[in-house]
């Protein structure tokens, strides 16, 4: 994106990014249609996910707007990068944009979750925002044989952004698949976030957004999450290890 600038944080690019200026830049993405734009949120989770997976590497390395959804980026940003970021929830951000689409005279389609889910969260979402346009939803379960008919349905109902809640790395693999023959401004990747509007899972409550530790309540509430969050940690040695080598190079340098 243009006037956007993007750190790299480990493996990971990230763009220095406010809430506002993340909501105007999405809407402008959304709003040209001469090509897709994708809009991807990091966390220490995807720089894992882009060393195990080229497609997931060479998408979010090609992704339009990168959001720095995890605190541990924002960490790592401060360390590696001595830049303080602002975190941007994907979530959030979701939710800003439906704030503003209608102003903003954007249409949305929503895929993703479970059908209970997904037309709750629409019907939520309507409910919030008066004038929001809702031009179309599928659930997240479409069989791989009604893939290409789910594509017309988004390109059918013109809708200017995609909301894609098939949780990671199922999403960006979908948006790297079908990305290409879509018709829509913009593609963004909101993991669980249907779940959590509809309240069959909860956000961590403020103090621990306040306190950065949204990521560990979440763990509380879903211990299953363990083996991935697991990388939570492993990203916070690996930036200290970073740090400790970079710090040791400059001694290096002065002594010599
Ligand atoms: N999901 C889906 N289709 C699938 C697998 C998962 O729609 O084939 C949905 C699932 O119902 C849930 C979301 O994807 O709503 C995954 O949420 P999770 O919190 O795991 O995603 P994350 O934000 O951690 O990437």
């Amino acid at each position: 994106m243009k006037n956007v600038e993007r750190l790299r944080v480990l493996n990971a690019p990230v763009d220095v990014l406010t809430m506002n200026k993340a909501i105007d830049c999405a809407c402008e993405l959304a709003k040209d249609h001469s090509n897709i734009s994708y809009i991807v949120a990091v966390n220490p989770e995807k720089t894992y996910a882009m060393k195990e997976s080229e497609v997931i590497r060479d998408f979010i390395e090609k992704a339009d707007l990168v959001i720095p959804d995890g605190i541990g980026i924002v960490f790592g940003a401060k360390m590696l990068c001595n830049r303080r970021l602002e975190r941007v929830a994907g979530a959030d951000l979701m939710q800003e944009i439906c704030r503003v689409s209608g102003e903003q005279n954007l249409k949305i389609f929503i895929y993703g979750a479970k059908e209970e889910v997904n037309a709750g969260a629409v019907q939520k979402l309507q409910e919030r925002h008066s004038n929001i346009q809702i031009v179309g939803r599928a659930n997240g379960f479409v069989k791989a044989e009604n893939m290409n008919e789910l594509v017309e349905r988004i390109n059918a109902s013109q809708a200017d952004i995609l909301f894609l809640a098939l949780g990671s790395p199922k999403q960006e693999n979908w948006m790297n698949e079908y990305g290409p023959k879509l018709n829509v401004g913009a593609c963004m990747g909101i993991g669980g976030t249907l779940d959590t509007i509809v309240g069959t899972v909860k956000r961590a409550p403020d103090f621990y957004q306040k306190i950065h530790l949204e990521w560990f309540y979440r763990l509380a509430k879903q211990p299953s999450r363990f083996w991935r969050q697991r990388r939570v940690f492993f990203f916070g040695f690996a930036v200290l290890a970073a740090k400790i080598k970079k710090i040791t190079m400059c001694h290096r340098q002065e002594n010599e």
